[in-house]
Parts: C-alpha cells; sequence; structure tokens
C-alpha cells in the first residue's frame, strides 16, 4: 500500500459562478503520492463526490440537488452504487456524459438508465488502470433489509497504483473485510435507519484501519458525536458537508 506523503485540504480550489449569480464552492481533499501523482476528492453532498485521479475523473453516485453536473468537467467514469434517488439521478449523468464515459452499477440501475457495465457483488472490472471492485451493501438489522436487501448494491474499492479507495455505499455491513484492510481511504455511510449507527460505523473502521476516514450520506447523524466516538482511533477522520 502506498501511504499517504501529503494531505492538503483545499476548501477554495474550485469555485465558479452559477447561473443566479451565487458562487460555488466545492471542498477538496488533494493526496499526494509518493510517486508523485495525485488524487483529488470533491465532495458536493450526502453521497455525491468526485476522484480525480491525476486528470481522470471518476463520479460516485452524482445528484443533481447537490451540484449543477453541467457546469462541471465531464466524466470519464461514473460509478452509481445502487437504484435509489439519491445516488441514481439520470440528469446528473446526461450531463456528465462526454464520448466515451463509462458507467458501472448494480444491475437494477443499468437496467434503469439503459447503459453501462453491470458489477455484482464480489465481480470487478478494470478501466482506466483503476481495479473496480464491487462489495455488498445491505442492511442487517430486522426489518431495515427491505431498504437495501443482501445481494441488490454495491459498494467499492477502487485501487489504482497500490492507492485504495472503499466507498461502502447504503449498508449496515461490509463482508470480505482482509481486501478492504488498511485502505488508504475510507468511506462509510452513517445515518440510521438506512446505514451504519455511529457505533457501527467505528467498529468497522477500527477493523479496517485506514489512513483517512470519510464519514459521508449522514443526513441526521450528530457529527459531533460521531467526532468524539473516533478521536481515539490513530488514523485522521475528516469531516466534510456530507448530509
Ligand atoms: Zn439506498
Ligand atoms: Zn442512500
Amino acid at each position: 500500500m502506498i501511504k499517504i506523503l501529503l494531505i492538503s485540504i483545499v476548501s477554495w480550489l474550485f469555485s465558479f459562478n452559477t447561473d443566479n449569480g451565487n458562487m460555488k464552492t466545492f471542498e477538496q481533499d488533494t493526496y499526494l503520492l509518493k510517486d508523485s501523482n495525485t488524487v483529488t476528492i470533491e465532495f458536493y453532498g450526502h453521497a455525491s463526490f468526485m476522484i480525480d485521479y491525476g486528470g481522470t475523473k471518476v463520479y460516485v453516485d452524482p445528484v443533481s440537488d447537490y451540484a449543477d453536473y453541467s457546469l462541471l468537467p465531464k466524466a470519464d467514469l461514473i460509478l452509481i452504487t445502487h437504484e435509489h434517488y439519491d445516488h441514481f439521478d439520470a440528469k446528473a449523468i446526461n450531463n456528465l456524459l462526454k464520448e466515451n464515459t463509462q458507467i458501472v452499477s448494480n444491475p437494477n440501475t443499468i437496467n434503469l438508465y439503459g447503459r453501462g457495465e453491470t458489477l455484482k457483488n464480489g465481480e470487478s472490472t478494470q478501466k482506466y488502470g483503476i481495479d473496480i471492485k464491487a462489495f455488498s451493501a445491505y442492511n442487517t438489522t430486522l426489518g431495515r433489509d427491505k431498504f437495501h436487501p443482501k445481494g441488490r448494491d454495491n459498494g467499492y474499492l477502487l485501487t489504482k497504483d497500490d492507492f485504495r479507495i472503499y466507498i461502502s455505499g447504503d449498508t449496515e455491513t461490509v463482508e470480505d473485510n482482509d481486501e478492504i484492510k488498511n485502505c488508504n481511504v475510507l468511506f462509510l455511510a452513517v445515518n440510521q435507519p438506512y446505514t451504519m449507527t455511529i457505533k457501527q460505523a467505528a467498529e468497522y473502521a477500527e477493523k479496517v484501519a485506514p489512513e483517512v476516514f470519510y464519514p459521508y450520506h449522514t443526513t441526521d447523524t450528530d457529527m459531533k458525536q460521531l467526532e468524539k466516538e473516533f478521536e481515539k482511533f490513530g488514523f485522521k477522520t475528516i469531516i466534510h458537508d456530507m448530509k
């Protein structure tokens, strides 16, 4: 695993004027890797963000509520975890398309959208030198499995040049932990009743021991309490506005 040499949190770098004249700014974190490649993550809100691998732009769960995607750079790859409205938005996808934009998602989303590559739990593919493996994402608490039944939705492990990012999707649990262990960057969805509690997230993050943890998809989660719960860990917890 490549260790992160430097993390610079740049919150002013990407600003532009929207149609109604408002200045819109998104927070970005840039990782400078040992081989002097950079990976920048730009945060839009809830489950929507973008990973820029030195110019290759990978959008994750783009949803128009969080950004006007017609104003953002076009996508090389769009990754969607599942078909819920807060993850799959055809309008946002259409705004990001250019020639050769690749779309990867679970079977239901690809059926709904009508194009793209299907990844089921456990399956892998490679795009632009990025290894993409789909992991299961589902509810384990009785009565909540109706939200995310086992086998339907995806989380993703992205690996490029030994730099590993895990994106949980909407889940209460993650299987195949050994593969995810020690990833550099860990995204966990933290909001009940749909995803993890703070305690579930803390227990899982401790097992994984990433370098950086991002809580996302947080909705009404008490972020002060979350911060407190994660203080004790040796890794860095970075909170962006991902309600
Ligand atoms: Zn969902
Ligand atoms: Zn969701």
